[in-house]
């Protein structure tokens, strides 16, 4: 995610570091690669100037020439600058309202709308236990229709069928109906994408929101767009009052500049970003821990989040305890592992929250084929037996060549995971042994 800028950055707080003195000249130069690596990410002019103008101010200031490490109090800046660009403190949706608590979204066609319905729709349910029901008010594509009562199926929410016969307005008034009678929490109401320069579409759905008044009005943004989204983020602004801002994409090569500029230009907080084209893409927008990202300090605290969500505590605990009582880590225990760390959204996705310096190192490795391999070790597993997987020793030549043809690989792919378990569980009796007790408490603080 924003590589470029990132490793910039990243490459600009190292030096800062390393200075032991700050002076004119030095700071000067720095302050110089931040606004180029601003101008080369995209971010628009009049906030770039204003951002450095900004950290030259602090810069200069006693508190960092006072400093016993100049350098690192000046990271300090550009971080906690960065944040406040950013919007400072994470927005979070607002639910102060009667339920249903009312979201509708806007934005151009392809910005990623009717995915982030899908995608917010599954984040509510699971997050907060929201009871969630989507409509379409898009009523020039059936196919628009069709998507989203996909989605919304996909993320085991409610879906209030319309037909492009209908008129919004009638859509939405009967969705609400619906949801307040089936108390519902939640109605998130996706519309058709449309241009601000439309004059007709953008009555439309400023009559919608003067009918739903929505608690919050989400737009959508294709974080690949640059300045432009953010223009148009701008342009809607003046004729709907938004809430917040949803930006997507951003696990694609976007320069990053929309995630710095929006709330600048717009006013509007960005509220949540697309990080895929799966349903679990998506998370909620932290602007300190962006900030820690983009500077190559990682995100450990979404790290450790997401390791709690995918971590079925119950299942840990239930392998903490069989290890406790002494018994043998087996091949099911193994897959249970392989598992919780699909369920973490990929290794890639993990590489992405960490500080650059290790970012560097699992960059080496390659990525995609890790992945490969993760799967590969999955399906062996999985045309094991149980039995076999409780007692792996058992497995001897005609079982390794039954359990090859069922995965599809070679009966030496079988031998070399065998080998690899080998090796894990003499590490985990190693463990059973001595330290884990320790360790699951060094864990747990
Ligand atoms: P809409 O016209 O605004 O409703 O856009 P869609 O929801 O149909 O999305 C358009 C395309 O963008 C689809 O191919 C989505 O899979 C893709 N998309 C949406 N959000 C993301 C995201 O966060 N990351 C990536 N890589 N693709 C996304």
């Amino acid at each position: 995610m924003l590589d470029n800028l990132s490793q910039r950055l990243a490459r600009v707080v190292k030096t800062i570091k390393g200075e032991a003195r700050l002076t004119e000249a030095n700071t000067q130069e720095m302050l110089r690669e931040i606004r180029i690596a601003l101008l080369e990410a995209d971010v628009a002019l009049p906030v770039v100037r204003d951002f450095v103008a900004k950290v030259r101010e602090k810069a200069l200031g006693q508190d960092v020439l006072q400093s016993l490490t100049p350098g690192q109090a000046l990271v300090g800046i550009v971080n906690r600058e960065l944040a406040e660009l950013m919007g400072g403190k994470a927005a979070e949706l607002s639910f102060a309202t009667q339920p249903p608590a009312i979201i509708l979204m806007a934005g151009l066609q392809g910005a990623g709308k009717t995915t982030t319905v899908g995608k917010l729709a599954k984040w509510l349910r699971e997050n907060l236990k929201k009871k969630v029901l989507t409509v379409s008010c898009d009523v020039y594509r059936p196919a628009a229709i069709e998507q989203l009562r996909t989605v919304t199926e996909q993320a085991g929410a409610d879906f209030f069928p319309s037909t492009p016969q209908q008129k919004p307005a009638d859509i939405a008034r009967d969705a609400l109906q619906w949801a307040k009678t089936h108390y519902h929490d939640v109605l998130l109401v996706d519309t058709a994408g449309r241009l601000a320069i439309d004059e007709q579409m953008m009555a439309e759905i400023a009559q919608l929101h003067a009918q739903l008044k929505p608690i919050e009005t989400l737009f959508v943004v294709d974080a690949m767009q640059g300045q432009d989204a953010v223009n148009t983020a701008r342009a809607f602004n003046e004729t709907l009052p938004l809430t917040g801002v949803v930006l997507t994409k951003l696990d694609g090569d976007s320069r990053g500049g929309a995630a710095l500029s929006v709330k600048a230009i717009t006013g509007k907080p960005i509220k949540f970003v697309g990080v895929g084209e799966k349903l679990t893409g998506l998370e909620s927008f932290h602007p300190e821990r962006m900030a820690n990202r983009i500077l190559g300090m990682g995100d450990i605290v979404s790290l450790v989040e997401e390791a709690q969500k995918a971590v079925d505590e119950k299942s840990a605990k239930a392998l903490a305890d069989k290890l406790k009582s002494g018994s043998r880590f087996d091949l099911n225990d193994f897959l249970q592992q392989l598992g919780q760390m699909k369920r973490m959204g990929g290794l890639s996705s993990l590489v992405d929250k960490l500080p650059a310096q290790f970012q560097a190192a699992a960059g080496q490795a390659d990525m995609g084929k890790a992945e490969k391999e993760l799967k590969r070790m999955q399906g062996i597993i999985h045309s094991m037996t149980r039995a076999e997987r409780a007692k792996p020793d058992q497995i001897k030549a005609s079982r390794k060549r039954r359990i090859a043809t069922g995965a599809g690989v070679q009966v030496q792919d079988v031998n070399r995971l065998l080998a690899q378990f080998d090796q894990m569980q003499s590490m985990m009796k190693k463990m059973q042994k001595g330290g884990l007790a320790k360790m699951m408490r060094g864990m747990k603080g």
